[in-house]
């Protein structure tokens, strides 16, 4: 006996598959491609609806340390190798160096590194045309903030425009299960708030408070500050090279991003591992892949261009502002 399953049916299913199987193929219609997914949201709504958890769990001083540490170490997996290194290839390192950082990146629950950088090179490539996944030009702010990644369209890997990756099997893999990481920081999170509950209860801990704090509260506040990178950044700040695309210099988005706020510099020098030009343009990723490379763990920093370069295309821009110069172009 055959049983007809329902297209509404069929749907709701397909995504409850994607929840823990990315590589799950899609039941929907391409003509719904640039409508918010609901179902599929419901795990994004729940990890902010989580954090009201701090009401019932209180806080202590190690549950907030912890929260800090893991935002400090997992942004900078993102902005260092998801966008640096993954995106851009701005510097080399070894095989393992780059699985560490990769699971690093991916318990930021943000996908995996491929959906990541595949995103991320068509951004460069199409920057605030109607081809941009997330331009706040195209798309208004909030849009490009977080609508667009919980949209059919932008769900799926784009293999092509990453070539280079395709071939590692364990990178793959955190793209197809990208809720395995997630899963087991915050399992761990928990088994520790636990531990040190029984073992230092001076510390006034537990497994939910350290769940809520480490894990919730730490990877919505990273949420939204990466995401800052696509919005604010390219909405508001100063720009100081003249780019094809509306990219800003913004000092605060690149104090919380680590050096991500210099976006107007980025997108004129993308191929550059630095993304802070002047003295005083705090870059942190960039400070910490210069010590990592002096211990070597990785190699290649790809430098900017000569000095005279950039003033010269600084230059250009102060003279004729409504000028517009091609950047470096697309991805690398
Ligand atoms: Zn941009
Ligand atoms: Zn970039």
């Amino acid at each position: 006996m055959t049983r007809e399953v329902s297209q509404p049916r069929k749907t709701i299913l397909s995504t409850l598959a994607r929840w823990v199987d990315a590589g799950a193929s899609q039941a929907e219609a391409p003509s719904h491609a640039d409508a918010v997914d609901w179902l599929r949201v419901v795990p994004f709504v729940l990890m902010h609806v989580a954090c009201f958890g701090v009401l019932f769990v209180g806080w202590s001083p190690v549950a907030v340390s912890v929260a800090v540490a893991l935002y400090a170490a997992r942004m900078f997996a993102i902005t260092g190798f998801y966008h640096r290194y993954f995106s851009h290839r701005a510097f080399r390192t070894s095989r393992a160096v780059q699985f560490a950082f990769a699971c690093l990146g991916a318990s930021a629950v943000q996908r995996g590194p491929l959906w990541w950088a595949a995103h991320h090179r068509d951004h460069h490539r199409h920057s605030d045309t109607p081809e941009d996944s997330h331009s706040p030009g195209q798309l208004g702010f909030w849009r490009s903030h977080m609508g667009w990644f919980l949209t059919r369209r932008n769900f799926g890997i784009r293999w092509k425009a990453i070539p280079d990756w395709a071939a590692y099997p364990e990178l793959r893999f955190l793209d197809r299960f990208d809720t395995v990481v997630p899963v087991i920081l915050a399992a761990s999170l928990y088994g520790l708030g636990e531990v040190l509950a029984s073992v230092a209860p001076s510390w006034g801990t537990s497994g939910p408070q350290m769940l809520i704090w480490g894990f919730f509260v730490s990877t919505v506040v990273l949420y939204h500050i990466t995401f800052s990178v696509n919005s604010v950044a390219h909405v508001l700040g100063r720009r100081e090279f003249e780019t094809r695309d509306d990219s800003r210099n913004n000092g605060l988005v690149a104090l919380l991003t680590f050096g991500e706020g210099w976006h107007n510099n980025h997108h004129r020098f993308p191929a550059a591992v630095r993304q802070g030009i002047r003295w005083w343009e705090l870059d942190l990723t960039f400070y910490v892949l210069w010590m990592m490379e002096k211990v070597g763990l990785v190699s290649d920093l790809k430098p900017l261009p000569a000095p005279p370069v950039i003033r010269e295309a600084r230059e250009r821009h102060s003279q004729s502002p409504a000028e517009t110069v091609p950047d470096q172009g697309a991805s690398r």
